[in-house]
């Protein structure tokens, strides 16, 4: 049975719809809620899903401010959003289901699969087979931190390309996936989805949920859902391949450089300070490239990772000076 039928929903506004999911032992019930809006003109559907890893809230907060947007009068087709995918994850503020699966790992799921298979197959047939296009909103795992950038198949899909392009953040990463995404099993069945990567799990992120939102505004322009034209930066890099630089000694770790930025090979990026002996282990760049994401944590093991860094097409320092400026453009107002 289907419970998202958007044509038989009275345009102009949102719809809460209740997905029932497997419940908890304890007895209690388990919703995944979409929120539905559909406007008299004719248009495509669009899917919006936040915290797949249940402990990621910038995309909640951004679905929040989308869905208050005086923009969306002007709306053309349909809207899908859903602010928490991982319903059980959640409630425990925890990136994965209780049966320890990673959502994002388990698509297109199965009615008769695991907890986390039965999840993904609600939202597979109720909202990603009924949409046209989506958008995927994340952030970083615990204790790092996204630069705000959008990953997708760039290769193989041109209209993914065009909406990551469109959503107007400076950084696109492109990868082609065979994960058991949510973005893999959208794009095996033709449906083109990008995914926003943004700050950090179990924080907002000002900077980031801005971006978002005026990121999906974007996009909505570019596929004619919205009036106007996308604002997207001058200079956009888009990277083919990034690495980690992960951590050569345990101790507590200093940060010498700020995420954003470009960085030469063999860079001096932080350094260790190992207490037993008081000596500091140098961090330097393998490659070069931008800082993408990095550990939040100052306290690390050998063999953590502590940077992410993406190798851009053309790469040079220009790219970075737009994520600086980006960042000063969404950046909150101090004092005036
Ligand atoms: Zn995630």
């Amino acid at each position: 049975m289907s419970l998202i039928e958007p044509s038989s929903l009275a345009p102009g506004q949102w719809h809460n719809i209740p997905l029932p999911l497997p419940g908890a032992p304890g007895g209690s019930e388990a919703i995944m809620h979409a929120f539905v809006r559909r406007s008299r003109k004719p248009g495509p559907t669009l899917f919006i899903t936040a915290a797949m890893h249940g402990d990621e809230l910038n995309g909640l907060e951004i679905i929040r401010r989308f869905m208050r947007s005086r923009k969306l009068s002007s709306l053309m087709g349909t809207v899908i959003v859903v602010p928490v995918v991982n319903v059980h994850g959640f409630g425990m503020g925890s990136r994965y289901l209780p049966d320890r699966r990673d959502l994002n790992r388990v698509f297109p799921g199965s009615a008769k699969g695991s907890l986390a298979a039965r999840v993904a197959e609600v939202l597979m047939q109720e909202v990603v087979m009924k949409s046209d296009y989506g958008i995927d909103l994340h952030t970083a795992a615990i204790h790092r931190f996204n630069v705000p950038q959008i990953r997708a198949n760039l290769d193989t899909d041109e209209t993914a390309e065009g909406m990551a392009n469109a959503f107007g953040v400076p950084l696109i990463l492109n990868s082609e996936l065979r994960d058991g995404s949510l973005r893999q099993a959208a794009g095996d069945n033709g449906i083109p989805v990008i995914v926003y990567e943004a700050g950090e799990a179990l924080r907002l992120d000002e900077i980031s949920i801005r971006a978002g939102k005026r990121g999906i505004t974007n996009v909505m322009m570019h596929l004619g859902m919205l009036r106007g034209m996308p604002k997207v930066p001058a200079d956009q890099a888009v990277a083919d391949s990034s690495y980690w630089e992960r951590a050569q000694d345990s101790g507590v770790f200093h940060v010498l450089v700020k995420p954003g930025t470009y960085i030469k090979k063999n860079q001096l990026l932080a350094r260790i300070i190992g207490p037993s002996t008081m000596q500091a282990t140098e961090v330097r760049a393998t490659r070069a490239g931008i800082i993408v994401g990095f550990t939040q944590l100052a306290m690390v093991y050998e063999g953590d990772a502590l940077f992410h860094i993406a190798r851009y097409r053309g790469m040079h320092e220009d790219v970075a000076n737009q994520v600086e400026q980006f960042h000063e453009e969404l950046g909150p107002e101090y004092g005036t």
